[in-house]
């Protein structure tokens, strides 16, 4: 594939093959195996002859899930939820190193990214009925979703102040992790897995990945070449609210305690499915100018493709393009690629 890039760092389309990047284990058999897990689907495929690795990965996903879910009151988490203010419990060391992750991860995007989101969500209902909170009880929320609110210390959990975790943000990405650490444990030699729309693969080589339209959910409007990793997308349109004509994403702005209105997606690439799921977010809500200062600065593989009077406007990140990842098709026009 050959892509120019202008000064400003935008990808600039120029033919290429998808020929290139077929993969070299045509000729093995494969098996694809899907399990309902955390709420959506779960699809591994790898070669046959590895096929029970694939219950096993779907079964650590599923420990996961025991560990993190906060739809289910009796996991590891919702007790850490349901501490009170001045409380503290002991926690096992890996949900204490997967919140201590998030934390960071939060002051590391400037609270764009936010693990303590659950009192907000509860007060816009995204996991009910969507509604409009008071003033009051937005203010409350934004302060019970600081992080400070959380010490993680000494094996254990203690709050400063009432505080919630929403695992919205980070749960699936955590657990593709896992379970491709449990695939490579097992000697399966290449595996692609995909978890509602978030992707991970390893040992065949690159990949094509469709970035669905953002207003047609159901067209791809651009497909990336990259190496093996993970691809995470936030879009905000798998769910939108609409209230008084105003439409929301279930994807909330930590700093202004307000859900995002639909705004197109970012994508981003990086080796850990956490931090895919993470960054995706985080950009997300930092939205393509600031975002992509922040991935620039930060060394993130990102693309957002954001729908601008009536064209797509793409805006990819330097390190985007330092990888050499491929835009291997697009949907667009002429008159929609956009260039900044
Ligand atoms: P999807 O759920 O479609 O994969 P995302 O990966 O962007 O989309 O995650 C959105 C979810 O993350 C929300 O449903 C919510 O649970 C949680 N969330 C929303 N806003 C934030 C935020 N600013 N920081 C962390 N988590 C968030
Ligand atoms: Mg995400």
């Amino acid at each position: 594939m050959r892509h120019r890039t202008s000064k400003k760092g935008v990808v600039i389309f120029a033919f290429a093959t998808l020929s290139q990047f077929a993969c070299a284990h045509v000729s093995v058999p494969e098996t694809e195996r899907t399990r309902y897990l955390m709420g959506t689907l779960c699809t591994i495929t790898l070669p046959s002859a590895h096929a029970a690795a694939a219950e096993r990965a779907f079964d650590e996903i599923a420990r996961v899930e025991s560990l993190i879910s906060t739809w289910r009151d009796d996991t590891e988490l919702s007790r850490v939820n349901a501490l009170p203010a001045g409380g503290r419990m002991t926690v096992s060391p890996e949900l204490a190193a997967l919140l201590q992750t998030t934390i960071d991860w939060s002051e590391q995007t400037g609270g764009a990214f936010n693990p303590l989101l659950g009192t907000l969500i509860d007060a816009y209902g995204v996991r009910t009925k969507f509604r409009i909170p008071s003033a009051h009880v937005v203010q409350v929320a934004i302060a019970e979703s600081d992080v400070d609110n959380v010490r993680i210390e000494g094996g254990g959990v203690a709050k400063n102040a009432d505080a919630r975790f929403e695992e919205g943000g980070f749960g699936k990405g955590f657990a593709l992790d896992r379970a491709i650490a449990v695939l490579k444990n097992a000697g399966v030699p290449y595996a692609t897995i995909d978890f509602g729309g978030q992707v991970v693969w390893f040992g065949a080589g690159s990949r094509d990945v469709g970035i669905a339209h953002p207003l047609k959910r159901h067209e791809e409007a651009v497909v990336i070449s990259v190496p093996a990793g993970s691809v995470a997308t936030s879009a905000g349109t798998e769910q939108t609210f609409e209230i008084d004509g105003e439409r929301y994403t279930h994807i909330i702005d930590p700093r202004t305690g307000k859900p995002l209105p639909p705004a197109g997606s970012v994508t981003v690439y990086a080796d850990s499915a956490i931090e895919a799921d993470i960054l995706s977010t985080a950009l997300f809500v930092m939205g393509p100018v600031e975002g992509v200062r922040w991935a620039d600065a930060h060394g993130v593989v990102a693309i957002f493709v954001v729908p601008h009077d009536r064209e797509l406007r793409l805006t990819t990140t330097r390190e985007f393009i330092n990888q050499r990842v491929g835009i291997s098709r697009s949907i667009l026009t002429d008159e929609e690629k956009s260039y900044k």
